[in-house]
């Protein structure tokens, strides 16, 4: 083993200046600045014309399958499908 010249596990030599590396110190301001863009907003939510269940906007309701005042989903076909699906992983 050489000293001086950094090895990876597998014995390769790692070559320095082919890696990437910042070129300046990034500041605690800066930092935070770019920080400053991280919190989570909270989701927005609109309620059904027909039941009034919370939704997210420009979707079908999940409740009762209505978009725009007109059936989009068959929400008692989707329930029987989830329960066949499930059992027919309970089966395997
Ligand atoms: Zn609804």
């Amino acid at each position: 083993m050489k000293y001086g010249i950094p090895y990876l596990a597998s014995g390769k030599i790692v070559n320095l200046n082919n890696m990437g590396l910042p070129s300046k110190k990034r500041t605690n301001r800066s930092k935070r600045e770019r920080a400053s863009h991280f919190a989570l907003k909270p989701i927005t939510s609109t309620k059904c014309e027909k039941c009034g269940a919370k939704n997210l906007p420009h979707t079908a309701c999940a409740k009762c399958g209505t978009y725009k005042g007109r059936k989009a989903i068959d929400v008692n076909k989707r329930v029987l499908r989830t329960k066949r699906n499930k059992n027919k992983l309970e089966k395997k």
